[in-house]
């Protein structure tokens, strides 16, 4: 890798005490990013996806190894709010608004009213949602809930969108028009965010990202790195491309040995 990474990941084990015993959940990972990357974790249920992206996100702490955001501990990046985190629910407040929500961290930071106002719009207008602005969370669908959650993850410009398994929840064909609109949500957005994207859905990790991350369980280690190289901007054709075919392959036959 030629540019210094945004994120280095340093032989990262984690264990974790439950019920008297030890679960192993990642065993010596390392990983480097660099900025600007989309980058898919995927692999079985209980292989540590969600543990690695927690590690990164200063959400859980590393038992051994070393992680670096931006040269800093991950602690540091949370303080210096460099991520914005999307969850598989969307995790709104029933009682604001729209608009209220996206401008909620903007809030917290303390920020003036007309930066919250200017920055909400451009916001809710980036994932297509500048005309409900004024509804509530429970007057929308859940792609659309998910798109609010994804303009107030990008409400501060982090330069780290941590996603786990943000379109789970969604039926196939909303979660296929979702992942395009990340796409230029991404593409739209005003500096070079890197993704982290924790998924179970092969073709959505092909068709998202750079670079997939195949992981294999008990305990927790990354089995195969596969470099997605798909032209952008990608759509329809993409999915329907012999490439995509190709790279769904050898990210399932990964899986299959892991
Ligand atoms: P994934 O996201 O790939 O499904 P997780 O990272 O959630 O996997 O979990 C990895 C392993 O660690 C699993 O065996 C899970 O049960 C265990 N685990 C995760 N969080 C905890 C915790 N807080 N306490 C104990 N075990 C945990």
């Amino acid at each position: 890798m030629t540019t210094a990474p945004i994120i280095a990941i340093d032989h990262v084990s984690k264990l974790y005490q439950s019920n008297g015993g030890t679960v192993n959940a990642l065993h010596d990972v390392s990983l480097s990013i660099a900025p600007g990357e989309f980058i898919s974790l995927i692999g079985p249920s209980g292989c540590g996806k969600s543990t690695l992206m927690r590690l990164i996100g200063d959400l859980e702490q590393p038992s051994s190894g070393a992680i670096q955001v931006k040269s800093k501990p991950p602690h540091r990046a949370r303080l210096d709010r460099d991520y914005g985190i999307v969850f598989q629910a969307p995790v709104l407040y029933d009682w604001r608004t729209v608009r209220k929500n996206v401008e909620l961290p903007l809030e917290v930071m303390g920020r003036g009213a007309p930066e919250r106002h200017e920055r909400a719009d451009a916001m809710l207008r980036l994932v297509g949602l500048h005309e409900f602005g004024d509804a509530y969370p429970w007057q929308l669908s859940g792609g659309m809930q998910q798109r609010v959650s994804i303009a107030r993850a990008l409400s501060f410009s982090p330069s780290i969108l941590l996603m786990d398994e943000p379109f789970g929840a969604l039926d196939e064909i909303t979660r296929e028009r979702m992942q395009a609109e990340l796409l230029l949500i991404w593409g739209g957005a005003d500096t070079d965010t890197t993704v982290i994207f924790v998924t179970h859905s092969i073709p959505e990790a092909v068709f998202l990202s750079d670079r997939v991350v195949v992981m294999s369980p008990r305990p927790g280690r990354i089995e195969n790195v596969v470099t997605i190289d798909l032209p952008r901007p990608r759509d329809i054709v993409t999915r329907e491309s012999p490439r995509f075919f190709e790279l769904v392959t050898e990210v399932r036959e990964s899986l299959r040995e892991s």
